[in-house]
């Protein structure tokens, strides 16, 4: 079974217009940030046409990934979904 496969039988609960992981702009994206595009196992971050990225939590992992590489730039507003909200991990 491929690892989408498996990741496709997680839920998640979507907290509408609560999003537990932000962007703060500060100029131009940090390298750091720009390589959550591909770094994020989830694919929440994207690259805009204009070199901007924006991040869609919504089947976030909460692995911590994006929250530690970019620890030192600012460029992120991370917390834990609220109660009942986010990733259900289905095993097996
Ligand atoms: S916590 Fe993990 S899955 Fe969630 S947005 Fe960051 S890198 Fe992606």
């Amino acid at each position: 079974m491929k690892v989408e496969e498996k990741l496709y039988n997680n839920r998640y609960m979507v907290d509408e217009g609560h999003p537990h992981i932000a962007i703060v702009a500060k100029g131009a994206p940090s390298p750091a940030l720009k390589s959550l595009v591909t770094v994020c196992p989830a694919g929440c971050y994207a690259e805009e046409e204009d070199g901007s990225v924006v991040v869609t939590p919504d089947g976030c992992l909460e692995c911590g990934t994006c929250r530690v590489i970019c620890a030192g730039t600012g460029e992120l507003q991370w917390d834990y979904p609220r109660g009942g909200y986010g990733i259900l991990f289905k095993f097996g």
